[in-house]
């Protein structure tokens, strides 16, 4: 199924377009999407890579792991997609960076072991010690 959605970095100069349905979505709590946010958790959605591209500007990227990649704003900083090695065929987009960040919920919590004791959500969703 395609869908249109578009988002950007805070300062406008990063864009990008999003035309496949989400796989999957959650809440990752990992101390590095802490760190990296400055937020308790991020908020991501799995994409089929060839269902995002850029549509202005380009990246700087971060190897945060030994296969993790984060791609941000060069001038505002905003983070807005991981790639990883090991799931070569999506992407993961930083929700809060589309334009309607409501077209997308959380299904999930991942990382929960490392949730900050006064983060609280109030939902029932599954919830995954380590990644999904
Ligand atoms: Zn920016
Ligand atoms: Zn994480």
């Amino acid at each position: 199924m395609s869908i249109e959605l578009e988002g950007g970095c805070l300062c406008g100069q990063l864009r990008y377009r999003v035309t496949a349905k989400p796989a999957d979505a959650g809440y990752c709590h990992c101390r590095m999407c802490q760190r990296l946010s400055g937020a308790p958790a991020q908020v991501w959605a799995r994409i089929r890579q060839d269902g995002f591209a850029y549509s202005q500007g380009a990246p700087n990227t971060y190897r945060s792991s030994d296969h993790g990649q984060r791609e941000f704003c060069p001038t505002c900083g905003s983070q807005i997609l991981f790639r990883s090695a090991n799931d070569p065929d999506f992407v993961s987009i930083n929700v809060p960076t589309l334009d309607e960040p409501n077209l997308i919920a959380p299904d999930c919590h991942v990382y929960v072991s490392s949730r900050l004791d006064w983060f609280r959500t109030d939902d029932e969703l599954p919830e995954h010690e380590a990644g999904g």
